[in-house]
């Protein structure tokens, strides 16, 4: 194992101030808290584990869904300890067995740490043992009690994640005279290991009082979210019923299938559930269920369009393939735009509808059957 991550997410925040008493590290901004925030904008393939360190009330109440939600990282709950350090300590301690080279520790309230910082103090970890970002004083500075000022240079902000050589932290944790830290580049000095400071970012500020929800706010980065959705039937040759593609109705055999069989919509459906982290259409409407026998697909493109608002997010576009000999499904596009605009309520300008033929070739190419596949990107309000 090479990279650990420990998220340090504790604390209860009560410089923030808030009516709700929330930590802030909870505090839902639109449809993330900080924690999921940061997690989803870190990327996959930087830590092999990556151990929150919480208090087993909070996890229950605020993070119960986080594993599942974020299963693309490998996510395990240690439990917080009553003050930073000893929160850090029992983090580094549950990492003994898996025993990585390299950890990082960093605060939850600090969601805005970027993937370029953090793989710069993995990188440096390859020269040193312990690596802090800084970042320098701007504002001018006054030291209150001797009305003196204090010259800025001497003054700087030290960040999280901070960066060590996994034995060296354990060490530092087991040997520091330390008791009480507010981080844990105090405890490697403490036992003579030394530091290397690299520049960290002032947007990687922590949040702690009410101004910085502010800032966060305006600085966060929009969650973009992409899916795929597929969907192919049989055609009923036999039939003397309409198709139904997208909610119009075609003078062609329809198609064979448990609801209405309307590949168009199945295939969107499936896109949009794949970008919520959803599954998919059959999971929420199983086919064996006779309340969907002969169901007119809108009822799925309203629940996805339900599920996309709840979790406050919005079609950025919308790309709709379908794949087949027969019907000439140009002629019959803004019919279909129109009614998936009004079910999803978008711009018609975000949605396209292109058609392919199967060039004559198998099953789709000898008129057997109608494939349709979407492609959606989602982006939070
Ligand atoms: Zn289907």
């Amino acid at each position: 194992m090479n990279n650990a991550l420990i998220l340090l997410a504790g604390g209860t925040g009560k410089r923030l101030n808030n009516s709700k008493k929330i930590p802030k590290q909870f505090i839902k901004f639109q449809s993330y808290n900080l924690i999921e925030y940061f997690l989803q904008n870190l990327d996959q393939n930087i830590f092999e584990i990556i151990q929150i360190v919480v208090k087993p009330s909070m996890q229950k109440k605020y993070l119960s869904k986080l594993k599942k939600e974020f299963f693309f990282h490998k996510i395990n709950f240690v439990t917080s300890g009553n003050n930073r350090q000893k929160s850090s300590k029992n983090g580094i301690f549950s990492l003994r067995k898996i025993n990585p080279k390299k950890v990082l520790i960093h605060d939850a309230a600090r969601p805005l740490a970027d993937n370029q910082l953090i793989k710069k103090l993995i990188k440096e970890l390859d020269q040193c043992n312990a690596c802090s970002p800084y970042i320098k004083h701007n504002d001018y500075i006054k030291y209150k009690l001797l009305n003196s000022k204090i010259d800025n240079n001497v003054l700087y902000h030290i960040q999280t994640p901070q960066a060590f050589n996994f034995k060296s932290i354990l060490k530092a944790h087991t040997l520091t005279s330390l008791v009480n830290s507010n981080d844990d580049i105090s405890l490697t000095e403490n036992i003579n290991i030394k530091t290397k400071y690299i520049k960290g970012k002032k947007t990687n500020f922590k949040i702690t009082y009410k101004d910085d929800i502010e800032l966060f706010n305006r600085l966060k980065i929009k969650i973009r979210r992409h899916g795929i959705g597929y969907d192919i039937h049989k055609i009923n040759t036999k039939s003397k019923k309409k198709l139904t593609l997208c909610g119009v109705k075609i003078s062609h055999p329809p198609l064979i299938g448990h609801s209405d069989a309307d590949v168009g919509y199945h295939a969107i459906c499936d896109s949009i559930l794949g970008a919520l982290s959803m599954r998919d259409i059959g999971y929420h409407f199983n086919n064996k269920n006779k309340k969907w026998k002969n169901a007119n697909s809108k009822i799925f493109m309203k629940f996805c369009y339900q599920q996309l608002k709840r979790k406050k997010f919005i079609i950025v576009n919308l790309d709709i393939n379908f794949i087949c000999e027969k019907p000439n499904i140009n002629k019959h596009a803004k019919k279909m735009i129109n009614n998936i605009s009004n079910i999803l309520n978008l711009d018609k300008t975000k949605v396209t509808i292109k058609a392919k033929t199967n060039e004559k070739i198998i099953f789709i190419g000898n008129n057997e059957g109608i494939a349709a596949e979407s492609i959606v990107q989602i982006q939070n309000e």
